[in-house]
């Protein structure tokens, strides 16, 4: 058995592109739009892991082989704690020290967390993001500076993602959910700015969710694995936030920094993706926990590695497999390290 917790990963940068494109309202020739499209490699990936009969959080590297039970994917477990410290240290820095408590125990019935950690301060962040707490300003996550983010899905799929992540996190938000390309929209002071605003966009415009649906996610990504030209997405991304958000930005009552938000966007696109050059066409993906528990129930397959929201698999007697990432996490699955 095992729960994975978190993705550990190193990229750098391999390319960097200015582009410009015009954006149409209709038919009229609209505005002109700078976008700067960054694209990484990942070049070391592991998953962190509590491993029955193993203390503590384990490091899973790529290249272990696993085992899988006949039906792998179990209940999900509580995310146990994340501690984190907090000091100023110098010229206005701060020291900070990160560490995970495990947990095996399964939260009761429509609850994520177990008694035990339901009221911790991670415990408090979580709930507060799902929008069922109020804010806790002495909480050390909700002092942490909190990213404000889109993501694409690909040409076919209308719907944009916003969402928020803390900035201890930062480009490795976008390696554990399927992601296309994403933009960079505004580092905010706090996380209870970020969700001020996630919330605003998510409810003012019929482009943007904060939770689209994983099969449709899966498609887009499988529409780049195809080849798509990933300046031109970028432009229609950029067309199509462009558009989002100046719809919200018309609507009156919101957040004050909606308005900033769309300056950013006029002035410049931020949009970064992850690399997918490395994996073999066609891959197989699976868009389903269903589907996943049937093609790697009873067999081995060795982790390669994180791709883009993924977790590559070279499983026997079927091969390349990418599976969301989001299916792993939190969950018990029936799986040993050989
Ligand atoms: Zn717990």
């Amino acid at each position: 058995m095992l729960v994975v917790r978190a993705i550990e990963a190193s990229f750098k940068l391999s390319s960097m592109t200015r582009l410009s494109t015009s954006c149409r309202l209709g038919l009229i020739p609209g505005p002109k739009l700078n976008v700067l499209l960054s694209e990484y490699v990942i070049t070391r990936s592991a998953l962190k892991a509590q491993v029955e009969g193993l203390e503590g959080i384990t490091t899973v590297q790529a290249g272990t082989r696993l085992r899988f039970s006949r039906n792998p994917f179990g209940p999900r477990v509580c995310p146990g704690s994340v501690h984190l410290e907090m000091a100023p240290s110098g010229e206005g820095l701060k020291y900070l020290r990160l560490w995970r408590e495990a947990c095996w125990s399964i939260p009761p019935k429509n609850a994520v967390f177990c008694p035990k950690h339901f009221n911790s301060r991670y415990g408090r962040y979580i709930r507060f993001v799902f929008g069922s707490t109020p804010p806790d300003p002495l909480n050390p996550f909700f002092r942490l500076p909190t990213l404000l983010y889109s993501i694409y899905y690909g040409p076919g799929y209308a719907t944009l993602k916003v969402g928020t992540t803390l900035i201890l996190k930062g480009l490795r938000r976008f390696l554990e959910q399927p992601t296309y390309l994403a933009a960079l929209l505004r580092l905010c002071r706090n996380v209870e700015e970020a969700r001020a605003l996630e919330t605003w966009l998510s409810r003012s415009s019929r482009r943007f969710s904060q939770a689209p649906s994983m099969r449709s996610r899966v498609a887009g990504i499988a529409a780049r694995l195809c080849g798509e030209d990933l300046a031109t997405e970028a432009g229609r991304f950029a067309c199509a936030l462009l558009n989002a958000v100046s719809e919200a930005a018309a609507r009156r009552g919101g957040p004050a920094e909606v308005a900033e938000v769309l300056a950013g966007i006029r002035r410049c696109v931020r949009v970064i993706t992850f690399s997918l050059e490395a994996l073999p066409r066609p891959v197989r993906m699976c868009g389903s926990i269903k589907d996943a528990g049937e093609l790697l129930g009873g067999r081995e397959a060795v982790f390669l590695g994180i791709a883009s929201g993924f977790l590559d698999l070279d499983v026997e007697g079927v091969g390349r497999v990418l599976v969301p990432y989001e299916f792993f996490r939190d969950r018990l699955v029936g799986a040993e390290l050989l």
